[in-house]
């Protein structure tokens, strides 16, 4: 058992529904577990770690309730696309809450044809970014802050083919992730961590990353030098008795403790390089070259609103030019941001301004600001969908539970 892809089916319906979604996804479906009672799926979705869930209309009362409590037992779960079918999707969509990120209600009408291109799109290889924290400065553990999710910087990248994990920055984060990789992993654990730079946002999370107190387990951990020392120091610095009861030598994992260079670096794969943010210690802003994609990681990053003396933006600007992923601080509007300038972060405007006019494909504005409630941040989203929809392949803040697939050839 592992916790990595395994194109896992799970339908709940009748036959003929099963028999659809077979066909539909043909050689990409593993294995389809076919359930006809809604009793049997949590034991399932919990155990089977599936790709993605198929649920026929009939099937659907109390399901919304039932998804949240499995969700609530094992987080990482939320990832998994969830497709409610029906030939008339009337007065569905309200059963569903928010905190249900994935779900997608599909109509059948038009001869499954929109159901076989989810199915493809769900199961197809991909190189998948996953957000386990997207909240900045500080965890927010509000009811009107779970919608968006209230953990601070962790983001996940899976390489098809790939057992070794990516992972980007350690704030609260990174624990959803360690307790789903440890729930469905069986065998030895290898990562790659990246962390941007040592505020408590983006290492809050480290010392509770399960996969450390396992000694057959083996990590590298990187962030870029620091006034007062390389990654070890720093780390050893943040876990020291005085603050937490755990230091790093009671880690049971095999660390590399790795001060990174602003150099490019080839891992089997991928290669990554960064440069440094505009931010008020030394942050990185890391670039992956995956398959023939660019994913850049700026969560912490202050964008200027004109160009500075030391040229900084004309450099960022062809850091991230005709990338395929940014995914860049927006923690202030407009308006906070004018109090705010040379506090390290960006307003969401400007991210989408410079984005724009760089080519970035796909954008996600992260880092949001604890005092954002989600009915706050809808507004921006909204904002963000009418004004620019139309200059990117996609454009949306990020969101605790959501994946980005870019398909890989076969
Ligand atoms: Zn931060
Ligand atoms: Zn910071």
């Amino acid at each position: 058992m592992t916790y990595k892809i395994e194109n896992i089916v799970l339908v709940l319906g009748e036959k003929s529904t099963v028999n659809s979604v077979r066909k539909s996804g043909g050689n990409l479906i593993n294995n389809l577990v076919e359930l006809h009672h809604e009793d049997q799926l949590a034991s399932h979705v919990l155990s089977d770690n599936p790709s993605l869930i198929v649920i026929e209309e009939s099937f659907i009362n109390g399901i919304a309730d039932k998804l949240d409590t499995i969700f609530s037992k094992a987080p990482g779960l939320r990832f998994m696309p969830i497709a409610i079918i029906s030939d008339d999707l009337k007065n569905l969509t309200n059963s569903f809450s928010s905190i249900i990120c994935n779900v997608k209600f599909i109509e059948t009408d038009n001869g499954g044809k929109d159901l076989e291109s989810y199915i493809r799109q769900s199961l197809q290889k991909s190189v998948r970014v996953k957000f386990w924290g997207v909240r900045g400065s500080t965890p927010c553990a509000n009811s009107e802050n779970i919608g968006y999710g209230g953990n601070t910087s962790c983001v996940e990248i899976e390489i098809p083919g790939k057992e070794e994990l990516l992972i980007l920055d350690s704030g609260t984060g990174i624990r959803n992730l360690g307790n789903h990789i440890t729930q469905y992993q069986n065998k030895k654990i290898t990562g790659q961590i990246f962390i941007t730079h040592p505020h408590w946002d983006h290492i809050q999370g480290f010392p509770f990353f399960k996969p450390f107190y396992d000694r057959e387990n083996e990590f590298s951990v990187r962030m870029p030098m620091q006034f007062r020392g390389g990654t070890e120091e720093i780390l050893s610095g943040h876990l020291t008795k005085t603050f937490f009861p755990v230091t790093l030598d009671m880690l049971d994992a095999k660390i590399n403790y790795i001060t990174q260079e602003e150099t490019a670096e080839e891992f089997s794969g991928y290669s990554v390089d960064y440069m440094v943010a505009n931010h008020p210690t030394k942050t990185a802003i890391y670039r992956f070259k995956i398959d023939d994609y660019t994913i850049v990681y700026a969560p912490d990053n202050e964008l200027p609103l004109s160009s500075s003396p030391l040229r900084f933006l004309d450099k960022f600007k062809e850091f991230i030019r005709d990338c395929d992923i940014l995914i860049h601080d927006g923690q202030f509007d407009m308006n906070k941001y004018q109090e705010r300038i040379g506090w390290g972060h960006t307003a969401w405007e400007r991210a989408v301004e410079v984005a724009k006019e760089c080519g970035v494909k796909r954008l996600y504005i992260t880092h949001h600001d604890p005092d954002s409630k989600d009915r706050d941040l809808d507004e921006i989203s909204k904002d963000l969908e009418r004004l620019n929809g139309n200059s990117f392949t996609e454009v949306m803040l990020a969101k605790e539970g959501v994946d980005i697939k870019l398909p890989v050839s076969a």
